[in-house]
């Protein structure tokens, strides 16, 4: 079992110096390489390499300053560098491989460990702010890669550091703690603050799951390619054509999105088609959303009403609005009229897809727990707090 104190524990600094190249490999206009160890011996060696064109000792370098100078005494590579404080300097060079090629031959010539990006940070960042920066380099896009970023500046870490401490004054104060007890409250109410964004931060790694539904040939696949903007699953004027589900992901308004078609929801024909439902009936319960389409050019068939009462929770189409509208009185009230065929409401039915997915964005600077880890210990540790138990947390 996890404990507060795992998300609390901090590396210890690394003697040994290490460099690694922290953009990817391949042409770009600048290439980084990172460099990190004890200040003495870092200066020292980066002394011999690198000459700052102000003609000061690296050590004398302000911190957070863009420095420019050259890599090598003769022939010297224009690079700048910066100091981002005294254990740790980034150099940043020509794109091309050659520079960074040279850079890194150099460091590795003087004795210094060339090492990869994410191993040179876990040696000097805690768990959680690895997690974070691991959790950015999958963001899929730029929205939610910027919140991770910010997580991973020590803003969640931070969170969970007060946790530790929370706990460890409350257990330090009382040989049984009350469950009426402020302090306890207050720890119980710091847990809940950072669950409450437990699923938006999972979601910035795994998108939003939207299922889109209703009987064949409604004309589910010709939405799915209108909100992923191409021609994905086959659009068939024979029912029953989608047995399988397709899925594809987009991102609205900067949130990851996958839509998944389901198989025509009806009473199947034959066994390959009956297990298509099946499968869309288990996508329906656990998606985040449910797009119900009917159509609207036909009348009401017994087979969308019940799918309307089955699934009170969706949010019903009333699709192929190009057409004349059948359905009268029967159209289920607050609909959103959409026409796959000419974009009609297309508009209007993403802004309510993310108005439902994601009612509310945190404001910069909130902690939002990112893993399913960190949000299954945050559990855990509400419900051993809610008992008086914060011993078991540390
Ligand atoms: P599915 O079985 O629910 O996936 O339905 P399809 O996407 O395969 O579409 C069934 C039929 O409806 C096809 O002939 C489509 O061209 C047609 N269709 C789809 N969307 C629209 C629309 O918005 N307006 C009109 N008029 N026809 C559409």
């Amino acid at each position: 079992m996890a404990t507060v104190t795992d998300f609390h524990q901090r590396p210890t600094k690394p003697n040994a110096l290490t460099a690694a190249r922290i953009t990817p490999v391949g042409r770009g206009a600048v290439a980084s390489v990172r460099v990190i160890g004890e200040s003495n011996g870092l200066n020292v060696l980066v002394s011999r390499l690198f000459f700052p064109r102000n003609g000061r000792r690296i050590e004398h370098q302000e911190i957070g300053r863009i420095v420019f100078g050259t890599w090598g005494r003769v022939d010297g590579e224009h690079i700048v560098a910066v100091r981002l404080d005294k254990d740790r300097i980034e150099f940043h060079c020509h794109g091309g491989d050659a520079a960074v090629s040279r850079l890194l031959s150099d460091l590795d010539q003087s004795g210094i460990q060339i090492v990869d990006a994410f191993q040179q940070w876990s040696s000097t960042t805690s768990t959680i702010d690895m997690e974070c920066l691991e959790a950015t380099s999958r963001a899929t896009t730029l929205r939610t890669a910027d919140i991770l970023l910010e997580q991973s500046s020590g803003i969640l870490q931070s969170a969970f550091d007060e946790l530790t401490t929370t706990a460890k004054s409350l257990v330090g104060n009382a040989d049984k703690i009350e469950s009426e007890s402020p302090s306890l409250t207050a720890l119980i109410q710091k847990i809940e603050a950072l669950l409450q964004w437990a699923e938006f931060g999972i979601h910035l790694t795994e998108p939003w799951n939207v299922v889109l539904t209703g009987r064949p040939n409604v004309g589910k696949s010709s939405l799915l390619n209108r909100l992923l903007g191409y021609d994905r699953a086959i659009v068939f004027d024979k029912p029953g054509t989608t047995r399988d589900i397709v899925t594809g992901e987009t991102a609205f308004d900067g949130w990851p999105v996958r839509l998944a078609d389901t198989a025509g929801l009806r009473s199947a024909s034959h066994s390959l088609e009956a297990a298509g439902i099946e499968k869309a009936v288990e996508r329906i319960q656990s998606a985040d959303l449910c797009l119900l389409l009917i159509d609207v050019s036909q009348p009401p068939t017994s087979e969308d009403r019940s799918l309307v009462q089955r699934w009170p929770e969706s949010l019903v189409i009333a699709h192929k609005c190009d057409c004349d509208e059948r359905w009268d009185d029967e159209l289920p009230t607050g609909v959103i009229k959409v026409s796959s065929k000419t974009g009609e409401g297309i508009a209007d039915l993403q802004k309510e897809l993310v108005r439902r997915l994601v009612p509310n964005v945190p404001f910069p600077g909130t902690p939002i727990p990112i893993s399913r880890r960190q949000v299954d210990f945050l559990r855990h540790a509400r419900d051993a707090a809610s008992m008086g138990n914060v011993g078991r947390l540390l």
